[in-house]
């Protein structure tokens, strides 16, 4: 029986439109190989949505995205809109979004393919065969947490402060996201904290310690902050999936991310409890390449995948498309971002084109 899913759209501004409709088509051809059957619904957001509406995310958006099973973003901004109020500009958009969707849990992988191994700044006998998943908590911790602010105290010094907190529930909902993440791959899980000073961690690590018990079969270590990051750029292999704070995560997620050298090539995700998985590159609306068919569609495209294992349990489905992006990749096709000597240039759409061909063959 064929299995129908609906999925937003938010196709944003800049390359979003462009490289938003090659995963539509990768999505429609794996869908007929999968008996699977995609509703698509575009809606607007981010500049698109200031300019058709005066707001970067229209109430009707947010509720065509709780509707749907889940939601693929593409990216939103540009200079058009870089000078407005906060309240209006497109990334006000996105944190609505997440806010919106009660999105938690944002998932980064960072994989090092083969054929690109060379735009990595790290040698290549460390970076090869890595294949990370960081799972950042996104929406706690030291980020949101009160009192925050800057105060004068009575020495007439000012001072800045900002609070880390982190309930018992927030933590366990992020670690039971980890862990079942960690099923999803190879039953390794690295929680990351600061405990040997923060209260705020030693908490974290006994929640992760205590949810442990619940997966059994999963290897659960804890590293602190810094030898995490010393971890990741000496030893790279030793990471399956990890898991960490708000803060932690936003450093080590770019750090992982940047082993692998190409911002064109990054997917994510954000999870919630209930709510639509969004499932999004890493990189921007790229405005200086906007609507000159030279994006680079693959972190989309990836993102689809992610979509598809993580918020469709179809992991079949997700693997081809990996596949047929290392298809590509192997036949000696590039985007601008990715070019090497040798390499064969090529557009957005002709990418799309070779992915379809990768696919259907
Ligand atoms: P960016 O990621 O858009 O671009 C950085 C550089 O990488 C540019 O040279 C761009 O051409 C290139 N690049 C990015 N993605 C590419 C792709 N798929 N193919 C080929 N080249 C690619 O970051 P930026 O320039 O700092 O920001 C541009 C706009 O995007 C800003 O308005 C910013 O606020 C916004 N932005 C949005 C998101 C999002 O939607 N999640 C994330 C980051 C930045």
């Amino acid at each position: 029986m064929t299995q129908q899913y609906s999925i937003t759209l938010l196709p944003g501004d800049g390359i979003g439109p462009e490289i938003i409709t090659v995963a539509v088509d990768v999505l429609n051809s794996i869908g007929k190989k999968f008996d699977l059957e995609f509703k698509f619904t575009e809606a607007l957001m981010g500049g698109a949505a200031i300019d058709a509406t005066g707001d970067p995310l229209p109430a009707e958006t947010l509720d065509i995205c709780k509707k749907s099973d889940a939601v693929l973003f593409a990216a939103i901004g540009g200079y058009k809109w870089d000078n407005l109020p906060r309240e209006k500009r497109p990334e006000t958009g996105l944190l609505g979004l997440r806010a919106g969707l009660g999105l938690f849990a944002n998932l980064r992988p960072a994989t090092i393919l083969p054929q690109l191994i060379d735009a990595s700044s790290l040698k290549r006998e460390v970076v090869e065969g890595v294949d990370i998943m960081v799972v950042r908590e996104l929406t706690g911790g030291i980020y949101f947490g009160k009192p925050k602010g800057i105060a004068e105290t009575e020495t007439g010094d000012r001072r800045g402060f900002n609070t880390m907190v982190y309930d018992e529930s927030e933590v366990d909902r992020i670690a039971k996201v980890a862990f079942e993440i960690a099923q999803k791959r190879n039953n390794r899980l690295c929680s990351v904290d600061k405990a040997n000073v923060l209260d705020v961690s030693q908490l974290w690590r006994d929640r992760v310690n205590l949810m442990a018990e619940k997966y059994s079969n999963v290897e659960l270590s804890h590293l602190y902050v810094d030898n995490a990051a010393m971890q990741l750029i000496r030893a790279p292999k030793q990471f399956d999936t990890i898991v960490t704070g708000n803060l932690f995560g936003d450093i080590l997620s770019d750090a992982a991310a940047m082993l692998t050298g190409s911002i064109g090539m990054l997917p994510s995700a954000s999870l919630g409890a209930v709510a639509p998985g969004v499932y999004e590159p890493v990189h921007g609306s790229a405005p200086d390449i906007a609507g000159e068919d030279k994006a680079n569609p693959l972190a989309m495209v990836l993102s689809a995948a992610m979509m598809l294992r993580y918020s469709l349990d179809q992991p079949e489905a997700a693997s081809k498309i990996e596949a047929a992006v290392q298809t590509v990749l192997d036949q000696g096709f590039r985007t601008g971002d990715i070019m090497s000597e040798g390499m064969e240039l090529l557009g957005c759409k002709a990418m799309g084109e070779k992915l379809l061909a990768a696919l259907e063959a």
